[in-house]
């Protein structure tokens, strides 16, 4: 049924373009001078003598006809329109004839080509949708001010934007009007004129350029009187000691920090806690650091799976530990007070608070607190795990990413029964190494699956090898309460209206990360949050002097994200007065680290559907591989959205191992508008996991073969045989 529609829209709008091209054709034999429009008027003005009513709705359907259907006769009939009825009436009859007919041009616009060009944009129709929902009737103005931009392609390009039908309407009648009058007025004058050349002169065209110029000035005064607006209540110190403070040295501190002293800039960074943030000492590298040994572990259990003796892994878990607190101490130099100072930033240990737009008080353990003044300063203190409200967890005692490390590093085994709270990645990584290493492990989790922003089919694959390592996965289960009885600690969840209680020694709250809002002076200056710091397109709060990045800012919550939000809100702090940059989400990949991994970037199917995105999906398994067969990790896909008879790829859902580094070739292509044929005819060395992309866009080529080119190619070769 869509399908018949989208035919007879296609039949309706060649039909329609072959018209009017047809009547263009036509209208070209008719060169319209000076004279030939003077006889035209002179007999119109018979007609007009005998009915002027009829004449004038005649008049004013036929201007309507002629914009809409965007035939090159508008300026003749606006001269006209001005020699036949004088003035006001010639202005009021144009005016609104050719905003109406604009408006239906406009609309044949939305209804013929707007999802086409959706589907063309893809997902980066979202992004350029909400800049135009925003601005487009201000880009609207701006166009209709300036008559040299064509008529037509103004109501073409607008129609496939998001503006309201209604402002366009507005908007178009008022920004035309100027341009409108003038001709109209000529009109008014024509036996006078010489030629019709005169009237769209050099000279008025670049005046109405310059009126074009007028709203984006009028706007700079606006934001101008805004800002001043916000720093009303502070007093600007007359000279700053920084020229930028940083506040938290996790990765997108570091980043924004390495940015400012790269560029010569006076820069402090200031760090309350260790330095290298959540990711090196908390997060990425210990987790990562756990799942080595835990997959150690795991092979060694099914080493029979390799031909060797499987044997049941011997060791001391404080080792493990021991190992992870060692490999922090070897990538900690990378981050250290040290290494950026060598690299020209000040680096402060210390808790730092903002007590005005430019000023930061910085108490340092043992020294005296300081403040600072300072041109911009970026927020970049990241975020902690979140605690439920859970009645009685306080009184048991839990664990979470933050403490885990350190709690459990003298343990000499494992948590032996560990419950984790929360199925996404983080709780799915714990779950899973945790388990490999011979913990009994629970996790619980509320929605009906964990990994719940990937496609069903990928939580149902990570489920299920959690489940293969013991983990007992319980989705749809609710947390209700915690407590002890005798001596013993449990958590009760509830399940279908079933209440039931898990045994636990040990409790890992994995459910989320909050931001951290708190403490530091936001509030006081009324910085707006909202579960994350409010920032604009180019990282600003409300202060545009103070910017945001990395997990206080989110959207995102991964290291890579904070240190490409750090690149935008560094040079924008530093230089925004000169050039601001919007920040770049347009393609952002990311991984878990189970086994088998997944790795993600752009859309997946359900978020295609979600948002009307058409598409079209190329999957290659796995344990087609020679290598993945040869490793023994078969187990996964490649997942390829492309646009309906296109390569050009929507998004990438990877399952297996390595996915998190096979994925770069795509996050590449999508990056740099490569489709899947540039895959496809690129070498890639075998025997290697990295050919399953390859091997993914020749099942793409495959499906796009066109089997009448077959055929002829077929009837070649038998020709060729004789
Ligand atoms: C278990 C786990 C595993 C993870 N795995 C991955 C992964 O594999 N890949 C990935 O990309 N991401 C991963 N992440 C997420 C990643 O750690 C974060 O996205 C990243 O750390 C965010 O960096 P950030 O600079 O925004 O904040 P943070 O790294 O949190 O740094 C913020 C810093 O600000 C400091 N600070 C806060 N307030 C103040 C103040 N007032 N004064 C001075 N200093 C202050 C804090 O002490 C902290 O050091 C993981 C997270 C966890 C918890």
């Amino acid at each position: 049924m869509a399908t018949l529609t989208a035919m007879k829209k296609k039949l309706l709008f060649a039909l329609a373009a072959l018209s009017v091209l047809a009547l263009m054709a036509l209208l070209r034999h008719y060169q319209i001078d000076i004279d030939t429009l003077r006889e035209w008027i002179a007999q119109a003005e018979a007609w007009r003598a005998e009915r002027i009513l009829a004449f004038a709705l005649g008049f004013f359907a036929a201007y309507i006809v002629v914009t809409a259907l965007s035939l090159p006769l508008a300026f003749g009939m606006t001269l006209a329109a001005g020699a036949l009825f004088g003035f006001w009436g010639g202005l009021v009859l144009a005016s609104f004839a050719s905003t109406i007919g604009a408006t239906l041009a406009f609309l044949a616009a939305r209804y013929f080509l707007r999802d086409w060009v959706r589907a063309r944009l893809g997902d980066r129709a979202r992004s350029v949708e909400t800049g135009l929902a925003r601005d487009g009737a201000f880009y609207l103005f701006t166009l209709r001010l300036i008559p040299v931009v064509p008529f037509f392609a103004v109501n073409l390009l607008m129609g496939v934007t998001p503006i309201r039908t209604l402002n366009f309407y507005l908007v178009s009648q008022a920004g035309m009007l100027a341009g409108t009058a003038v001709y109209v007025n000529a009109g008014t004058q024509l036996a006078r004129l010489d030629s019709l050349s005169g009237i769209a002169s050099p000279t008025l065209l670049v005046s109405f350029a310059l009126l074009g110029l007028f709203p984006w000035i009028a706007r700079m005064i606006l934001n101008a009187i805004k800002r001043r607006k916000v720093y009303a209540r502070w007093t600007q110190p007359a000279k700053f000691d920084r020229n930028l403070i940083v506040i938290g040295g996790g990765a997108a501190g570091l980043v924004s920090s390495y940015i400012a002293a790269a560029t010569r800039a006076k820069v402090t960074l200031v760090e309350a806690h260790r330095m290298g943030g959540d990711c090196l000492n908390y997060g990425c590298v210990p987790s990562k650091a756990l799942i080595k040994s835990a997959k150690v572990a795991h092979q060694m259990r099914h080493a029979d799976h390799y031909g060797l003796e499987p044997g049941v892994p011997k060791f001391s878990f404080a080792r493990v530990m021991e190992r992870i607190h060692g490999v922090i101490a070897e990538i900690a130099p990378h981050d250290s007070v040290e290494r950026y100072t060598s690299l020209g930033v000040e680096v402060l240990q210390g808790h730092a608070r903002l007590i005005d737009p430019w000023t930061v008080e910085i108490a340092q353990e043992g020294s005296e607190t300081r403040r600072l003044t300072t041109r911009a300063i970026i927020i970049a203190t990241g975020a902690e795990p979140f605690v439920p409200p859970l009645p009685g967890l306080e009184d048991v005692g839990y664990l979470t990413s933050n403490t885990l490390w350190d709690a459990l590093r003298d343990r000499r085994s494992p948590p032996k029964r560990l419950v984790v709270l929360g199925g996404g990645p983080i709780g799915s990584e714990l779950a899973q190494s945790f388990a490999r290493l011979g913990s009994q492990v629970t996790q619980i989790e509320m929605a009906p699956r964990i990994m719940i922003r990937e496609d069903e089919e990928v939580s149902a694959l990570v489920q299920a090898s959690l489940t293969r390592d013991g983990v007992q996965v319980l989705t749809g289960h609710k947390a209700l309460a915690c407590g002890v009885t005798d001596s013993a600690k449990w958590i009760e969840v509830e399940h279908d209206a079933q209440k039931s209680r898990i045994e636990f020694d040990d409790l890992i709250a994995a459910v989320g990360r909050a931001p951290r809002l708190q403490g530091f002076g936001l509030e006081e200056l009324g910085i707006p949050v909202n579960r994350v710091v409010e920032t604009n397109e180019y990282l600003e709060t409300l202060y545009p002097n103070i910017l945001a990045a990395g997990d206080v800012a989110g959207p995102y919550q991964f290291t890579h994200t904070a240190g490409h939000q750090a690149w935008f809100a560094a040079v924008n702090a530093l230089f925004g007065g000169i050039k601001r940059f919007k920040v770049d989400y347009r393609v952002i990949p990311w991984a878990t680290f189970t086994d088998p991994e997944v790795a993600r970037v752009g859309l997946s199917e359900a978020e295609a559907r979600e948002k009307g995105i058409p598409f079209e999906v190329t999957r290659y398994s796995m344990d087609d591989l020679d290598r993945a067969i040869a490793d023994g990790t078969t187990e996964g896909f490649v997942k390829v959205l492309t646009v309906p008879g296109r390569d050009r790829i929507l998004g990438v859902t990877l399952v297996g191992a390595h996915a998190g580094d096979l994925i770069a070739e795509f996050v590449l292509a999508m990056k740099h508008g490569l489709g899947l044929g540039k895959i496809l005819g690129t070498i890639h060395i075998y025997p290697t996991l990295a050919e399953a992309n390859k091997y993914a866009a020749g099942e793409w080529r495959r499906a796009h073969v066109n089997p009448r080119l077959l055929a002829l190619v077929e009837r070649f070769h038998r020709w060729r045989r004789g």
